[in-house]
């Protein structure tokens, strides 16, 4: 008896710091991971004449390509301490993933770089400082980084703040804004695609109004009219239950939809898996970085028509994606130690070809007199995350797999061909892992 008590004691005290720890990892996931969306879409009518409601593919003219200047800040504790190490680096896979998924819609983002900055004390805030336990914290938190310079007029602006009580993120819901905020656990994640998704005027495919049927002919279609006005997201009232925070009709292990609910005019919704995964449904545990083709269309024709004027500043040119974000070219002298050499943003799929030409400095991006093989001495897939390695090697031209129209033309520039390092010092180059080691 003595011996049992002992034994559903201890095992009493295992299940307790088991639930125990259990409570702590999850308050730590909900902290940093958990991905739900404070944006609230706006009920406007869309302006005139900006959005086609198309779905075809053929329609973008994705070789015209539309650049934007993106810049980031991680909002610190006011003594400086950042909970997040890794952010950095996740700045840079978001940088990628915003990349992979618009660029198909003819839409890029040139990196312009990461910046960490101390809240302010809050003496009154319960935390405080800048931890947003609620919406109108974030536009505190923008207002008060704008008056202090933390703002570029030039490009979209995302704060990585640290925690919030709504959840992982939230955009302005006016038809054109530049700025959103991310949680910092959610920057390499879908959270990033999704707010930036929203500045470019993409709204939540749920919808209280939207009716299921995708037939223009039958009376009760409004797809392309009602809810986020897109015809290839299914119409759906929510997947979340925002009561108990839990998705009644969908299955998470499979992200199925499972459930038998009507439109508002009685029709059975019609939603497949990847309804539940598009990046701007609200089953999040199951949002994927994925976008329709008539989301990708609306968030290009958004930028192109400009209605509010906020998108023109953003804009730069192709060019710059030939641009390192970071480190310096070495020219002549003696080489820089450290040498911290360029680095160019992940995200898209590089080749650099070998190339000739007299340009101890990378020959400017207009300037295409160079000559070049079709010879790769260091290639980059768009899904590469070992950033460091995103460099320029001597002798070769930058190539980036940009499906380009007329004038931009040739996508391979800027020869780089320096033989000062060899002249100066007589060493050698040489090849290692396919990569140019300058010696
Ligand atoms: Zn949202």
């Amino acid at each position: 008896m003595k011996t049992k008590f002992k034994i559903s004691s201890r095992l009493n005290r295992i299940f307790l710091s088991l639930a125990v720890f259990i409570l702590i990892i999850s308050t730590m996931d909900a902290q940093t991971d958990d991905f739900t969306c404070a944006t609230t879409d706006s009920a406007d009518p869309d302006p005139m004449g900006v959005y086609s409601g198309g779905v075809d593919f053929t329609s973008l003219n994705p070789c015209d390509p539309i650049v934007l200047n993106i810049y980031f800040w991680g909002i610190n504790r006011p003594n400086g301490q950042n909970d997040f190490p890794n952010r950095a680096n996740d700045v840079l896979r978001g940088v990628a993933n915003l990349n992979i998924l618009y660029n198909e819609f003819g839409i890029y983002f040139k990196y312009r770089g990461f910046e960490e900055i101390d809240s302010p004390t809050l003496p009154n805030d319960s935390n405080g400082y800048y931890v947003l336990e609620g919406v109108i914290d974030y536009f505190n938190m923008v207002t008060w980084a704008t008056n202090e310079g933390f703002r570029k007029p030039d490009a979209f602006n995302v704060y990585l703040f640290g925690w919030a009580g709504f959840g992982g993120g939230i955009a302005p819901n006016l038809s054109g804004s530049t700025h959103c905020g991310v949680n910092s656990g959610g920057i390499s994640k879908v959270t990033l695609v999704h707010e930036i998704a929203h500045n470019l005027t993409v709204k939540h495919t749920r919808s209280s109004t939207e009716h299921a049927t995708r037939d223009i002919n039958d009376p009760n279609f409004n797809a392309d009219t009602a809810g986020d006005a897109v015809v290839d997201t299914a119409a759906n009232s929510g997947f979340r239950d925002n009561s108990c925070a839990c998705y009644p009709f969908v299955d998470l292990t499979t992200c199925s939809y499972i459930g038998f609910e009507e439109d508002n005019v009685g029709e059975f919704y019609q939603i497949f898996p990847i309804d539940v995964n598009n990046a701007m449904g609200d089953a999040y545990p199951c949002s994927q970085i994925h976008l329709t083709t008539g989301q990708g269309i609306r968030a290009r024709e958004a930028l192109i028509a400009d209605v509010q004027g906020n998108f023109d500043p953003t804009l730069t040119t192709i060019a710059s994606l030939y641009e390192p974000y970071a480190g310096e070219y070495f020219v002549s002298g003696p080489e820089p130690n450290p040498y911290n050499p360029p680095l160019f943003q992940p995200g898209f799929n590089y080749r650099f070809l070998e190339c000739e030409c007299n340009c101890p400095e990378p020959s400017p991006y207009e300037d295409v007199s160079f000559s070049y093989t079709n010879n790769s001495l260091l290639t980059i897939s768009k899904n590469n995350t070992s950033f460091s390695s995103i460099t320029h090697p001597n002798h070769t031209a930058i190539q980036i797999d940009l499906d380009l129209c007329e004038p931009y033309g040739q996508n391979t520039r800027r020869c780089y061909d320096n033989w000062n390092k060899a002249a100066d010092s007589g060493t050698v180059t040489k090849f290692e892992d396919n990569v140019l080691i300058i010696m």
